[in-house]
């Protein structure tokens, strides 16, 4: 290695204390370690995918196939693959799923593009190349290769959600799971001010339960909490709810540690007590005078306090989750409150705080005992319960389920889908391979590549599944090169939507197949992986700064 110690430059004035790294050797550098990122992703790709263990320092093992979550887990040092772990968490962050393949396609572009400028072509011709070409790719895909939702009907939503369940751990449940996200997503749209219909995957709210096997999972309805009312002899059904959500401990106030009072009467010392009890049955009668009837709290509710609520009919769930509560009161438009003082120092508590749900009702579902918050009034809310063995396998269950929600919702507001299993990359492939050579100038030969770079899906999907990828690839591309050479009202044109079938390992109709993608998803991936490969293919010095030694 060359790299070199820079002194203090008198001249210039300038510290340059560090390590130094240029040209074809920072490239290099950089180049190889998003290829160490990569090929350890690259056995997880596609259904037929294997899963990597992952332990920490303490010890505690993550057992997972989703991109995201191996690299956010790995300690990655060297800058440039820590873009590609950015990379991955942004996509998993925007889109939900494609972690796997937006690093794949990042890396190999990257690597082409290093091939390209050692062979005498500049960085920015390259760049400008892959920009053109994602830049005609993204438009292909959406003229040529993407279906309506619509047309395809709810079916075609169901199988979007099993493509993205396929490669995780629900793909031997997917025809249980995939309806069942459908149904949730569905039950939480919610009309914007502008009049578009979104789908919050946060609305969906996911529990997961020890115990029976992953079939026995189910969806509800409403917001679902994992406890109980405070005490039985609450009420478990409330109409027209108007809900507080606090994080506030509703029990006999205690003086703080290391006050110190000092009395000379006992009688003294009982008024002190009185008055402890008495601040916080204050805040109850408060929190009621508002017309409250469900009282949530993240913290717990001692008796004196249970038994105003229950004198005042309302009900009262103690030790609830503070993510939950923040959740509900979104739904129900409350506010969560943390404390009931204002700014003056007076305690109180405002009617505006409150949430609004139809229904909040206690139910035994199997053998569960849940509360469930129906109806809230800003927007609709779903659950899914899971169940599973373990911890690990209810941590990968949720993992995918999370997937496949944000898979339907980025479906659903786009309404638009394309064949997987390496059909649109093959297609995308030919395609820029055919522009390519209409073009006269050196961004021909970045295009090649990029369309090149294209086709480690299709590979890496085939090898994964141990097919002959070499065969399989080639028949692929004979396929997507016929339907592109004939006119647009040839029934051959339907090769386009032709993919991999990885288990019979045969060359399908991915369409008819039920093998979905949102477009979206497709396109994003595409921007976010020539993003990462152009920030670093622009990089020709790396200076590790060091701090002044003194
Ligand atoms: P990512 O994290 O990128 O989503 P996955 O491991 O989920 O990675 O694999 C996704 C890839 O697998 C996509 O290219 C998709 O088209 C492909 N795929 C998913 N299901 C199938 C299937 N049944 N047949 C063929 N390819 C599939």
């Amino acid at each position: 290695m060359s790299a070199q110690m820079y002194q203090r430059d008198p001249r210039a004035g300038l510290f340059l204390g560090g390590q130094r790294t240029s040209g074809a050797e920072i490239r290099d550098q950089n180049v190889m370690a998003c290829q160490t990122v990569s090929n350890i992703l690259k056995s997880s790709l596609g259904p037929v995918g294997l899963d990597k263990m992952l332990v920490d320092n303490v010890g505690d093992v993550t057992i997972t196939n989703d991109g995201a979550t191996i690299l956010s887990l790995l300690e990655v040092s060297h800058p440039a693959a820590r873009i590609l772990v950015s990379l991955a968490t942004q996509q998993d962050k925007e889109v939900g799923d494609g972690t796997t393949s937006v690093v794949l396609l990042a890396s190999e572009l990257l690597r082409r593009a290093n091939e390209l400028v050692r062979n005498k072509i500049h960085p920015t011709t390259v760049i400008t190349g892959y920009r053109l070409a994602c830049k005609e790719a993204c438009r292909f895909m959406a003229d040529q290769l993407s279906t309506k939702v619509d047309k395809l009907g709810r079916g075609c939503l169901v199988n979007v959600a099993k493509t993205s369940m396929s490669s995780k751990i629900l793909a031997a449940d997917d025809d249980f799971f995939a309806p069942m996200v459908v149904d949730a997503m569905l039950a939480v749209m919610t009309v914007n001010p502008r009049g578009e219909k979104k789908y919050p995957v946060k609305a969906v709210n996911v529990l997961k339960a020890h115990g029976k096997s992953a079939r026995e999972s189910f969806m509800v309805k409403g917001y679902a909490l994992n406890c109980t009312v405070a005490s039985q002899a609450m009420k478990t059904r409330i109409q027209g709810a108007k809900i507080a959500c606090l994080d506030i401990n509703l029990a006999k106030q205690r003086m703080h540690l290391g006050v110190h009072i000092t009395i000379d009467d006992p009688e003294q010392l009982e008024a002190i007590r009185a008055r402890e009890s008495e601040i916080t049955l204050e805040r109850v009668r408060k929190i009621l005078a508002t017309g409250a009837n469900v009282i949530l709290t993240t913290k717990g509710i001692d008796d004196l306090c249970l038994k105003e609520f229950i004198e005042a009919g309302a009900m009262a769930v103690r030790r609830c989750r503070k993510e939950d509560l923040r959740r509900i009161a979104r739904a129900t438009g409350g506010t969560m409150i943390s404390s009931l003082a204002n700014l003056e120092g007076e305690e109180t508590f405002e009617a505006s705080s409150l949430g609004h749900a139809e229904e909040v009702v206690q139910e035994r579902i199997s053998d569960d005992e849940l509360i469930l918050v129906k109806g809230t009034k800003v927007v609709s809310s779903s659950s899914i319960i899971l169940r599973g063995a373990n911890d690990y396998m209810l941590d990968e269950m949720e993992r995918a389920l999370h997937d496949a929600l944000s898979i339907v919702k980025r479906t659903l507001e786009s309404g638009s889908v394309v064949p997987g299993g390496g059909a649109v990359e093959t297609a995308l492939s030919i395609y820029l391979e055919n522009f390519a050579t209409t073009l006269g100038s050196r961004e021909q030969l970045a295009i090649a590549e990029f369309a090149n770079a294209l086709l480690t899906i299709p590979k890496t999907l085939s090898m994964n599944a141990a097919k002959d990828s070499t065969d399989l690839v080639a028949k692929l591309r004979a396929y997507h090169n016929a339907a592109q050479a004939a006119p647009t009202s040839d029934p051959k044109r339907k090769l386009m939507f032709y993919g991999l079938d990885l288990l019979k390992g045969e060359v399908v109709d991915n369409r008819e197949a039920g093998v979905l993608e949102p477009t979206i998803s497709k396109i994003k991936s595409l921007k976010s992986a020539l993003e990462a490969a152009t920030s670093l293919l622009r990089i020709d010095d790396s200076i590790v700064v060091q701090p002044e030694e003194r």
